[in-house]
């Protein structure tokens, strides 16, 4: 089979002009989201904003069911939430800081934490400017700091020993990224450098890696304790998550 796929594209690349092809492939695009609109992804409930009825779809490849219409939360979003609010998680956290923030929970961090600031690398997305590499801040100048799929577009080992300084001791530092659970290392390879190639190999033009289970002892090297949170299978279905997805609760230790 393989074989005979290759053949076809190759035919293709010779009788169809690159442009066409292009064309070609933004329609198969579009006829495969509408055909995952139409599919629908089932009725969920929004544990943020509390909708219930039809998610939308999203992503590349499309995943129905993906989006709250009302919220515009995605899955991992929703899954913070319930990790918030049923480990309590926020309820003694006086200071915040959510890199590359997402709108859909700022209501649900508020409720809890009274000084809650926000930033991204890039202006006028946040309310602070800041390279999570080389954060501009004081050490010990928040109990908490999210970074919901941030490690995997930049130096990871860089940006956590800066989170971890920015934290006071035993503050808690939430996140998330791309795992293939199945992985015992983390894929990364120096060679791969091109958008095309970053695509292919980590599944986004600027992501650096995809993570195996090792994810878990690079936040132990930077001095973290690793607590897990994931939806059991009847929540996957209720709330419209990723199966499997997880939330990683680690608190800064305090030095030797
Ligand atoms: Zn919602």
């Amino acid at each position: 089979m393989p074989k005979i796929g290759n053949s076809a594209k190759a035919f293709a690349k010779l009788v169809i002009p690159a442009p066409i092809r292009w064309k070609m492939r933004q329609l198969q695009y579009w006829i495969s989201v509408l055909s995952a609109v139409s599919a629908g992804g089932g009725t969920h409930e929004c544990p943020i904003c509390g909708f219930s009825g039809e998610f939308g779809a999203a992503g590349m490849p499309m995943r129905p069911g993906a989006i709250c219409p009302r919220c515009r939360s995605g899955e991992r979003q929703r899954l913070l939430h319930l990790a918030i609010e049923r480990l309590n998680l926020l309820t003694d956290t006086r200071c915040l800081l959510h890199f590359a923030p997402e709108n859909c929970l700022t209501k649900t961090i508020t409720k809890y934490v009274p000084d809650y600031k926000t930033a991204d690398l890039l202006p006028g997305r946040a309310s602070m400017v800041l390279n999570i590499e080389k954060i501009d801040l004081p050490d010990r100048s928040f109990e908490a700091i999210i970074a919901m799929h941030v490690l995997e577009h930049v130096e990871d080992r860089a940006a956590l020993n800066e989170i971890r300084r920015v934290l006071v001791p035993g503050g808690m530092f939430i996140v998330a990224v791309p795992i293939a659970e199945a992985w015992e290392t983390t894929y990364e390879n120096p060679a791969v450098v091109s958008k095309h190639d970053r695509t292919l190999h980590f599944g986004a033009e600027d992501h650096r890696r995809w993570y195996g289970r090792d994810f878990r002892d690079r936040l132990k090297k930077a001095g973290f304790t690793v607590e897990e949170y994931k939806g059991d299978g009847s929540e996957v279905v209720k709330y419209g998550l990723v199966r499997g997805d997880t939330i990683f609760i680690c608190r800064a230790q305090k030095a030797a």
